[in-house]
Order: C-alpha cells, then structure tokens, then sequence
C-alpha cells in the first residue's frame, strides 16, 4: 500500500521536481490579492498559510524562501453593489474605473480605499506567516525590472497579440492593440483610455479616453498592462518559482494558461509552478452565504478570527483539508474549529488514539505544520472552548487567570502546576471566549447564574418538581465533582426517570440556576461552579418556604 503524504508534503515534492533542471538560489513563493474591499480570512487560505507550510517544508530540506504578496492596487474599481453601498456618498460611482489606490477611504480614517480595508488584514498576517513581503502594483510600476519587461512586451506586441488571440475565440485583438492601460489624468479612469503612442525613452505615453474625450500624455508608472500580461510580467519581475492561485483561474484554456505561454513565448523564462485551491465559504448560524468574497463584503476579517481564537486553530484547519476542497468558516461556530485543533493536539501527544492510519498521519502532520514545526514539549492543559466561555462568565474580571487555575483546581479538573506557557494560552483562550460571547455567541451560550431563586420561580415549583431536585441534590452530594461524574451521576438518575419528568427536572434546574427554562449543557457546567454553591441552591429550592 502506498504511504500516505501530506499535501503539503507533495507539492513541495513537486516543486523540487520542476524546479530540478534549474535549481533557483532562492525559491520566491509569491501570492497576490485585490484589495477590493473586505479582506476576509478566505485570502489566508493560499496566499499566506498554504505557502507558508510549504516554504517551512522547503527550508527543512535547504531551501531558501521568500514570501511575497502582491496587491493589485494599480486594477480599476467595479463599483459593485456592496462597493458602492459602504459610501454614505450617493455620487460614489463617479470612482467607478479608478484604481483601487485613488478611491477614496469611504470611512475618511485612511489615505485611500486600499489602505483602508487593508487594516484589518496587513497588519495580521504576521499572525499567520512570518516574513511576508508585500508589495504593490503600483510600487512594481515604477520598478526599473518591471519597467524593462513592459518595454519588452510593447516590442513584440505583434507576437503578443497572436498569443493572446489564441484565447479570446472570436473576439480578437486589431493588429495595432496596444497592451497598455494608461490613466486618464483628466477623469482619473484606469479603465478607459486607449494608448496611442508609447514612448519607452520617456516612459511616457499618449492616450484618448473612451469616456471622458480627453487626449493627453500621462507617465506610464501612472498605468497598467492588460492582466493577462500584469501577471507574467510580475512573475518575471519577482523571479517567482511557486504561486498559488484561486480556482477561477484553473480552467483549462483559462487565464493562467495564457500567462503561462506568454511566460514562454514572448518573455522566455520558466513560469511558476502553481497550485489552485478553492474559495473559503461563510456561514451565519447555520445559513451557508456562499463564498467569502471581498467585493461582495462577504465574510469576515483575520483581525476578527483572532479576536476570538488563536492563530494555529485556522492554520490547522486550511492544513488538515486539501486545499481544493470547500471549506466552510462561521464566526458563531468557532468552539468547533477550536475543538478540531485541541483534538488534533491530543492525538499528536499521542494521548488520544485513533484507528485509521492516513487520518492519523493527516492530523498529525498538519498540527505539526500548524505550529510551524515547532509544537510545545508536551501536551499543554487543554481548556476546552466552551468551558472557557463558562468560566468568564462566572468568575469575577479581575484576576480572572488567577481565578480561573484556583477554580479549575478546586474542581478537580487541573490537577497539577502549570508552566508559564500553558498559563499563557489558558490567558489567550479565557481572552478570545470573553471576546467571543461579547461579539458574535449566540444567546444559548450566555449564562449568569444567579445570586438566589427568584421568589415567584420558588414559589411555582409544584410538589413533583420538588421531589425530582430533591433525588438530584441526594444524586450530586455523593458524586465525584468532575465533568465525567456529574454526567455519569445524572445519567443513571435520569435513566429512570420518564421523559417528561426529565423534562420537568431540567426545567426545573434551569429555572432555580438561570432564572430561564434553558440553559448550556449542564455537567460542564456544573463541573465548573463551586459544590457548595450548587448543593445549596439546590437544598433552598427542595425547603422552600
Ligand atoms: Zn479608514
Ligand atoms: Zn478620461
């Protein structure tokens, strides 16, 4: 039987492989994103976690690696729906065919449009890949590399558009297509003009827009090739060797195979060797909204994610799924991926088994990768997710770390000194499930326990209701005060009971804890408050008056 290898594993292979013939000093593994609007977590997915696990893989075997992120500030705002919507302005569309970078900030905050939406994005990505370099369009631009590839592009733009021709079916370009966008410097439009002259000495070229009528000389750094060329020539200007790609661009006959052979024929070097992956989906409780997308404004930020979650638990998840598959990421469901990454920890500490091997290697690999090869000495005390959005809400704010290790330890469930860095990341995750239940949980995970039973709940406890919390507090007062034994305990009790005085205890309990019929799931909950406390508020219901 064949072994099984991360994917991550195969297309480092893989690349190695392509790259055999003419082994490169330094091996520039690039991404690009379009700041359109709403940078969302789905763009981590290739252009950062996934080429960050791969360069680590390279760089274990001798690699060197760069990382680069190209921005393609210099492309012309759509002016879509939701584009148009985040300005209070009506006139917005007047920036319809403007570069991204000219587009006013629609909040006022920042210098432009890119700058503002990419806030939430740049300044995290740290978080998830080190040493990224970011580069813009419009910085490329004025390099003199890029400079000398578009001058070999408008040498040869008859070969050029015989290429490009092989792709468009029966729309051609003329013979005299110039494979320049300038910017219109009257209407602004990057969209627009046509280029009628080029100078290259000067670096300057003469243009009449289609939209305004205006004819005039703008600086070529100002413009931009046509994106079937922006893309190779980038790849040439950066000597990239591996870039990702969304699927959009993997159709047979698609954009990347005419890059591809722009890359051969007309600027003749070696393209990158690429990878597709799909798009991120977003769901809102339970809702599938379809596919993150940023100029749609779907999904929701890297600076989000980590308000509520650690960094690995979403490099795990884009590791541990092939990057073709469909992935679906909810902000209400976080505990979930959390629980997938604290499971995954426990099977690499080999302290939770599991009997199909290429699972078992899936998982292992992927943690391993989701700590950047660097995991800790042992398995950490694991704080599971929706414990810890218990226990903010039952502890007091101050010193809540300090409360929380006395509280987990006079419950039983730590049973030993923790190092620094596990109280670290008992800090980070008692943070990100406070932040959690203020930002996006959903109501049924909100509980305050209150300070005693409501005179009117007391009162309507009816004798049969009595009788259940009194078996319940004879059942609690002798079991082992852990998750398990209050689970195990209340089983056996409730085993005997009917279905709908199970109903009525539970009832019954939420009401004299919560003052609601509901509530969480009531032996981790219960595992986590004080005996005592519990008991007691048990007996004044089973006295009362
Ligand atoms: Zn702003
Ligand atoms: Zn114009």
């Amino acid at each position: 039987m064949a072994i099984l290898r991360h994917w991550v594993v195969s297309i480092a292979d893989r690349i190695e492989k392509y790259w055999s013939d003419e082994r490169k000093p330094i091996l520039v593994c690039n991404g690009g994103l379009s700041v359109s609007g709403l940078q969302h977590v789905g763009r981590l997915r290739g252009e950062i976690i996934l080429v960050e696990a791969v360069r680590r893989v390279l760089e274990d075997r001798g690699w060197k690696t760069r990382h680069i992120l190209v921005l393609y500030t210099q492309d012309p705002w759509k002016g879509k729906d939701a584009q148009l919507k985040v300005f209070k302005d009506a006139n917005a569309n007047r920036y319809i065919g403007w570069r991204l970078v000219d587009v006013p900030d629609p909040y006022g905050c920042c210098d432009n449009w890119v700058e503002h939406y990419w806030m939430d994005f740049g300044p995290y990505i740290k978080d998830f890949s080190e040493d990224v370099e970011v580069y813009t369009t419009t910085d490329l631009y004025r390099m003199d590399s890029m400079k000398k590839i578009i001058g070999e592009i408008i040498d040869r733009r008859r070969s050029v558009v015989e290429v490009l021709n092989k792709f468009r079916g029966r729309n051609p370009f003329p013979d005299s297509w110039m494979p320049f966008e300038p910017l219109c410097e009257n209407c602004k439009r990057i969209d627009s003009s046509e280029a009628i002259h080029i100078d290259l000495d000067s670096y300057r070229v003469l243009y009449r827009c289609r939209f305004c009528g205006y004819e005039g000389v703008s600086s070529m750094e100002n413009g931009k090739l046509y994106w079937r060329l922006e893309w190779p020539a980038i790849w040439k200007a950066l000597d990239v060797g591996f870039e990702p790609y969304g699927k959009d661009h993997a159709t047979p006959g698609g954009s990347r195979d005419s890059c591809i052979e722009i890359a051969r024929e007309i600027l003749r070097f070696k393209p990158p060797f690429g990878i597709p992956y799909e798009w991120v989906g977003y769901t809102v409780k339970g809702r599938d909204l379809g596919d993150m997308g940023s100029s749609d404004f779907i999904g929701f930020t890297p600076r989000e994610w980590l308000m509520v979650a650690e960094p690995e638990v979403l490099r795990f998840y884009f590791l541990v799924n092939e990057p073709m598959k469909r992935v679906v990421l909810s902000l209400d469901q976080i505990y979930r991926y959390v629980d997938l990454y604290d499971r995954a920890e426990r099977i690499f500490f080999d302290v939770e088994s599991l009997d199909n091997k290429d699972e078992l290697l899936l998982i292992k690999e992927s943690y391993l990768l989701s700590t950047r090869f660097n995991p800790p000495p042992r398995l950490p005390f694991q704080l599971p997710y929706l414990h810890a959005v218990l226990l903010v809400q039952v502890l007091p704010v101050e010193d809540r770390v300090e409360a929380a290790i006395q509280r987990l330890k006079s419950t039983g469930i730590l049973n030993y000194e923790l190092e620094s860095w596990e109280i670290d990341k008992l800090k980070v995750r008692l943070i990100c499930a406070d932040n959690w239940l203020k930002l996006c949980a959903p109501d049924e995970f909100k509980v305050k326990l209150l300070e005693y039973i409501p005179e009117d709940i007391a009162r309507n406890l009816d004798d049969r209701d009595r009788y259940l919390l009194r078996i319940l507090l004879d059942t609690l007062s002798v079991c082992v005060w852990s998750e398990q034994g209050i689970k195990d305990a209340m089983k056996s009790l409730t085993s005997k009971l009917s279905r709908s005085d199970q109903e009525k205890l539970f009832k019954s309990l939420y009401l004299i804890l919560f003052g609601k019929p509901y509530g969480p799931r009531i032996a981790p909950f219960l595992s986590l408050m004080s005996r005592d406390v519990i008991l007691s508020r048990l007996k004044s219901a089973v006295e009362y008056p």
